[in-house]
């Protein structure tokens, strides 16, 4: 039986917690219950700023015992808003930062509250890196626990390939440490099965050495969005014959009216491709010579740069709080009924900051085993994520169509599925689509760690057996 939320008695936690904990009426609020999506507007409960590993015990724990609703918020970048929730207690891990790297283990032990620019800092300082995304303000928890794409995806795998252990609360409240050997169940469930198991409050990953001391070559090459239909034949014939050590995504975008960008390309639409070379700098004339030679770009931004600075290439551009609806599927290929859409709905384009990205999931990534973790898409091929965005409420209604009408064309060309981090609120059958084979496994550990469902605001995996929800 839940308690209504305005007789709970917050003050007992507030009491119990080391962190800050902001209710409604608290000049904080509205502050704390923002996300990244400026379309979320929920009003939790409460919102507690956990300081520690014995905080989100207790918040777990009161809870519980009172049947309020959990949101977990870790960066609070999740598009759907998943890390606030109305009326629920909001357990905020954004105080928690620190990362250890161990340069003599290659690995490093990241607090959940981190962003990848606190990681990438880190890390690129000894020359290393572990796989993450294609932006530096993304939260840890909530990428790492999707699965995690990225600039590293085709040399060294997902995130999720490369996590090595991991610090949790569980639903009970106990609190254990899960790796290969312990809790292998629960390991295995994690690594793609988002915050469905319990709270996360660290990772441990291991780290590789990417480029000379961590920098690389890399940035966009920018073509008329006339030429895209012959640039995506040419990157799906090219991009299996390239070296692991060269990642490269493709995009529809307007060309942002803001420097590095010339002025005269401001506005201008285009097809872009996101090139990231991480092998040594001696090989790399040839290896990029195919990219270099190719068409008539607009705009040559390859260059030598700290990983860092590829990473955090794209975050003032998309900044907190604009609007965000995207949607997502998988794909073999890139089929031409494919190239047909993608021509059509890169020309209506519905805003500057709206885009459509491939991401390959070749390489590294393709070579572990669907069920070797709970992320199941290890066909190769791409992710893909139509988004639309733009900073005015107004135009919520607009880019929210044109993803939609986009996503319904596009689909058919889908390998089916998406991936769970990009999707909004498409419902069950979707999550299991998603997961694919791994998802009545990932229903029965879920059973096993958390038969009341207590973390159900996510994309939810409904325990085997329990009560539908
Ligand atoms: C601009 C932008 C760029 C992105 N780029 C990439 C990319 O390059 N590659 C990629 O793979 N994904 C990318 N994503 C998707 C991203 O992985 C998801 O949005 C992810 O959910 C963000 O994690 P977070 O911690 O910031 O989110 P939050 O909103 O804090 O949380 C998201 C979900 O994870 C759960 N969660 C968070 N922390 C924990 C924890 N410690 N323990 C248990 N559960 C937890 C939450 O309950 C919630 O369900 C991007 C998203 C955006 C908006």
């Amino acid at each position: 039986m839940t308690a209504p939320a305005a007789t709970i008695a917050y003050d007992e936690l507030a009491d119990a917690i080391r962190g800050d904990l902001i209710t409604p009426g608290d000049p904080a609020y509205d502050q704390a219950r923002a996300v990244y999506n400026g379309m979320i507007d929920r009003h939790p409960a409460a919102i507690a700023r956990v300081r520690d590993t014995a905080d989100v015990i207790s918040c777990v724990q009161f809870a519980r015992a009172r049947g309020i609703p959990i949101a977990v918020r870790g960066g609070g970048h999740n598009a759907a808003g998943l890390g606030v929730w109305d009326d629920a207690l909001v357990i905020d891990l954004s105080m928690l930062r620190s990362t250890t790297v161990s340069p003599a283990d290659h690995t490093v032990r990241v607090d959940a509250g981190c962003t990848w620019g606190d990681v990438d800092h880190a890390t690129v300082a000894f020359g290393m890196a572990t796989p993450s995304g294609f932006l530096s303000s993304t939260g840890v928890a909530g990428l790492t626990l999707g699965g995690g794409i990225g600039y590293l995806t085709r040399r060294f795998g997902l995130t999720v390939d490369n996590l090595l252990a991991a610090d949790v609360v569980l639903a009970d409240g106990t609190f254990v440490t899960t790796s290969a050997d312990a809790y292998p169940d629960l390991f295995w469930a994690l690594r793609g099965g988002g915050g469905n198991f319990g709270i996360v409050t660290s990772f441990t990953f291991r780290c590789h050495h990417i480029g000379e001391y961590g920098t690389i070559i890399g940035g966009p090459v920018l073509y008329d969005l006339a030429d895209a239909p012959q640039v995506m034949r040419w990157y799906r014939e090219l991009l299996p014959s390239l070296p692991e050590e060269l990642n490269g995504w493709i995009a529809l975008l307007t060309i942002p009216p803001a420097p590095p960008f010339p002025e005269h390309l401001h506005g201008r639409k285009a097809c872009g491709i996101v090139w990231c070379y991480t092998g040594p700098h001696e090989a790399a004339a040839q290896v990029l010579e195919p990219v270099r030679t190719f068409g008539t770009p607009l705009l040559d931004g390859l260059q030598p740069m700290p990983f860092t600075v590829l990473q955090s290439a794209f975050d003032a551009l998309y900044p907190p709080g604009l609007q965000w609806y995207w949607k997502t599927d998988f794909f073999n290929d890139i089929s031409d009924a494919a190239i047909d859409v993608h021509a059509k709905y890169g020309a209506q384009l519905p805003t500057g900051h709206s885009t459509m990205h491939l991401y390959p999931m070749d390489g590294a990534a393709s070579r572990v085993p669907h069920d070797a973790t709970a992320f199941a898409h290890r066909d190769g091929g791409f992710t893909g994520v139509i988004v639309g965005v733009d900073p005015d409420p107004a135009n919520a209604g607009l880019i929210t169509r044109w993803a939609q009408q986009y996503w319904e064309e596009l689909h058919p060309a889908s390998a089916g599925g998406g991936y769970v981090n990009f999707l909004m609120d498409e419902g069950q059958d979707q999550v299991r689509a998603s997961y694919r084979g791994n998802y009545d496994r990932l229903a029965r550990i879920k059973n096993r760690y958390d038969p009341d469902n207590i973390f159900r605001i996510n994309q939810n995996i409904q325990p085997a057996g329990g009560p539908a929800r």
